[in-house]
């Protein structure tokens, strides 16, 4: 099973170590042609970053249609912090939208640009309390269909959702030890790499 990582900007190096350590192959993608070569991607990672710098570098690399195709026909898809952003129907505090499949609004540097950075323990779906890193993070402010759930909160703000493939975190699990969250996708892309037969 194969694991493409978005590989433009941010915390992608991270991710790929992750998954390296729960013994998945991963492939970084950089241009359109390595989404070409690599069609039997079980799921993509969308990690932390800029998310104005990584939609920009979408569009001009003509990786955001096909993506887009890719993450609405059922691939598993995991957004952390900007990623969750390209992920988002709706941001409040900007024009931009990215991907626009996962229907949630988000709020930019909800926590404002100095303070942004802190710890919390909380619970993750099932899965008990994990160690979150917020690092300059979003907040989800409203879940905009009733198909989203709630994996995650942290002193009254959504901090994780999942809507049928695509999973949402404003957090950065991969700087986290535990792992709970990529072993979650990994089972995900599991599934889908089973009924996709790759
Ligand atoms: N503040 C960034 C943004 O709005 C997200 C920060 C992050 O990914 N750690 O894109």
């Amino acid at each position: 099973m194969k694991i493409a990582v978005l590989a433009l900007q941010g915390a992608f190096a991270e991710h790929i170590r992750v998954m390296q350590e729960l013994k998945v192959e991963t492939v970084e993608i950089r241009q359109l042609r390595d989404l070409e070569n690599n069609p039997d991607i079980a799921g993509l990672i969308l990690p932390g970053g800029e998310s104005t710098v990584q939609g920009k570098l979408l569009n001009e690399l003509g990786l955001m249609e096909p993506l887009r195709e890719k993450i609405r026909s059922g691939l598993p898809v995991l957004g952390t912090c900007a990623g969750l952003i390209l992920l988002a129907s709706g941001i409040a505090n900007d024009s931009n939208r990215y991907f626009a499949t996962l229907p949630v609004t988000v709020t930019r540097n909800a926590y404002g640009r100095q303070s942004g950075s802190f710890n919390a323990r909380d619970d993750f779906g099932d899965f008990g309390k994990i160690s979150m890193t917020f690092i300059r993070a979003p907040i989800i402010s409203s879940v905009d269909n009733p198909e989203v759930k709630i994996l995650s909160s942290t002193d009254g703000a959504i901090t994780g959702v999942r809507y049928r493939n695509q999973l949402g975190i404003t957090f950065h699990p991969e700087l986290d030890n535990d792992y709970v969250v990529h072993k979650y996708f990994k089972e995900i892309a599991a599934g889908y790499a089973g009924t996709n037969g790759n």
